[in-house]
């Protein structure tokens, strides 16, 4: 999922489309395009420009054939249907009436392009958004308005996407759309516009509506209207773009990590953005190679480093039990190094925030070649990582500055979870599991916006580590790894001494070390393992150590 940009204006907008799509250059891509309205001879007309490559290709284009017009749309594509191409790059037309820009995924493309051609359309690209095109084109030649053709077009479109829209016939009217994936408005003085994101934007208003699901929003020079998904004209609130919010700023913190710690319920929610629709997932999303990698991987292999690692071992736990093919973790720098055997049909997955990990990087390089295919799970779009693998999940939570990384590790392990569903579904996992799982993750930024108010209990616990110089972080299950994480942020923040261990293990050792200057972290599962976990901590108790356990139910608070 990529970039949009769109304006209507009393002036020329190629160069505000264009530097849009620069801001946007960072979430990563393969193609970008723009189409603008003008009129010629007292008609309108539209006219295109598609480059494959950089922005600046085709901004060089742009300076050979230079496009006229007030009106117009812009996109920056990340491949999901059909390889990156110039054919394939966005604007999508309907002959020289429609011109479409789209993020996200039509799940069902193929029905509605079947249709579409049985009725007389020809397609020129292979990409799932050219329906959209047709399919507003074939409202109005049947007598629809614009708005009317999107609206009905809309109805039909499975999948989760934001959209924009112009058409020859329409001089100044710019349509926009959005389910599941982000779009907003930006407000102008005698002009208006749209992006992806409000990044885009920033040079030419700081005042943002921001559409909700299922939104239609009309937009002129001097108005926006805007439509809920039942139909009814709506009013979407204006707000002002706080600088320091999700940028790399920390605004009203007192440190980036602990912006960063409140960024996670919305960074929770872009993780999902564009790869869920309703209840399930959307697997395309992985790339357009996805279904076909997945459809043959028997094993998965992961290889991380550092936090990155611990959400890979997470995944183990997920992967073999919901999955139920084998998973093996591995840090990249023994990887990378030692003489690995990889069975027949082995999916490598990386792990990293930005893409660049020196021995990530290496442990894909040295193998690539021997397995079936490679995923990339990563924050940074454009990082060697992602270039280099066939597939990739990006985690977008936005720049991290803090040295412990906290919001990258959360969403880490949503993209990972959505990488189980992809697994899950050839191996038996059941809808009905994959709707279950879907609305837990979606339930995220409410369950950490009722952690995050637990901020002042989890303050005084900090007070009584503060002398200690040492503690033991425990955990049984998935929730190992999680005891592993909190061990290496406690070392790498505080200076204290910390390990982590399953909790089984510590009857086998480290329970020697435990008195009353041990402090003793738990992470405790709301599962069948917790009975189990309640006789470790009885071990704990009975050495005189300081237990602190985290529970699975936030309300009832930390002990
Ligand atoms: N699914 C569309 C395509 O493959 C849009 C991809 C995007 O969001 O950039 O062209």
């Amino acid at each position: 999922m990529c970039g949009i940009v769109g304006a209507v204006a009393a002036r020329p907008v190629a160069g505000i489309l264009l530097e849009g799509l620069r801001r946007l250059e960072y979430r990563g891509y393969d193609s970008a395009g723009m189409a603008l309205w003008s009129e010629t001879e007292g008609q309108g007309a539209l006219s295109r420009l598609r480059r494959i490559g950089k922005v600046q290709a085709l901004a060089d284009a742009l300076e050979q054939q230079p496009l006229p017009g007030n009106l117009g749309i812009a996109h920056t594509r990340w491949a999901t249907h059909g390889r990156p191409a110039e054919h394939n790059a966005h604007p999508h037309m309907s002959g020289d009436r429609v011109a479409v820009v789209h993020n996200g995924i039509i799940e069902n493309f193929e029905r509605l392009r079947d249709e579409l051609m049985a009725a007389g359309y020809k397609f020129s690209s292979e990409t799932d958004t050219e329906v959209v095109a047709h399919l507003v084109d074939q409202q109005v030649q049947a007598g629809a308005t614009l708005l009317e053709a999107l609206r009905s077009a809309m109805q039909r479109l499975e999948g989760a996407f934001a959209l924009g829209v112009i058409h020859r016939d329409y001089p100044g009217l710019l349509l926009a759309a959005r389910k599941g994936s982000p779009l907003v408005i930006g407000v102008g003085i005698g002009e208006h516009f749209i992006a992806s994101d409000q990044l885009a934007l920033l040079p030419v208003t700081d005042r943002f509506m921001f559409l909700e699901d299922g939104d239609i929003a009309a937009l002129g020079v001097d108005q926006v209207q805007i439509w809920d998904r039942a139909g009814n004209r709506v009013e979407r609130a204006v707000s002002r773009f706080e600088h320091g919010a999700g940028s790399a700023e920390k605004g009203e913190f007192k440190h980036f990590m602990l912006k960063e710690i409140y960024e996670q319920p919305s960074v929770m929610k872009s993780v999902l953005e564009g790869r869920v629709s309703g209840d399930h997932l959307l697997e395309q999303a992985f790339g357009s190679e996805a279904a076909a990698l997945f459809d043959a991987t028997r094993q998965v292999q992961i290889v991380a480093c550092g936090t990155s690692f611990h959400a890979g071992m997470v995944a183990k736990y997920w992967i073999e039990s919901l999955v139920g093919i084998p998973c093996m973790v591995e840090v990249a720098s023994e990887f990378r190094y030692r003489t690995v055997v990889l069975p027949k049909g082995t999916l490598l997955v990386t792990l990293s925030q930005s893409g660049e990990t020196a021995d990530t990087l290496a442990a894909l390089r040295e193998v690539k070649d021997r397995v079936l295919g490679t995923l990339a799970i990563c924050n940074v779009p454009g990082s060697s990582l992602v270039r280099e693998s066939d597939l990739a999940l990006m985690t977008n939570a936005g720049p991290e500055i803090g040295v412990a990384s906290t919001k990258a590790f959360t969403s880490q392990l949503v993209a990972l979870m959505l990488t189980t569903l992809a697994l899950g579904r050839r191996h038996g996992v059941l809808p009905g599991t994959e709707a279950q799982i879907i609305n837990a993750l979606k339930g995220l930024p409410e369950l950490l916006q009722q952690l995050l108010a637990l901020d002042p209990q989890i303050e005084q616990m900090a007070a009584a580590f503060a002398e200690k110089h040492n503690a033991l972080f425990l955990g049984r299950g998935a929730l190992y790894p999680i005891a592993q994480e909190g061990a290496l942020k406690l070392k790498e923040i505080s200076y204290i001494h910390a390990e982590a261990y399953p909790a089984g293990e510590l009857k086998h050792g480290p329970l020697a070390l435990v008195d009353k200057e041990m402090p003793v972290i738990t992470v405790a599962p709301n599962n069948e393992m917790l009975d189990k976990l309640k006789a470790n901590m009885q071990e704990v108790r009975a050495r005189g150590g300081e237990l602190f356990v985290f529970a699975g139910n936030v309300r009832r608070g930390c002990t």
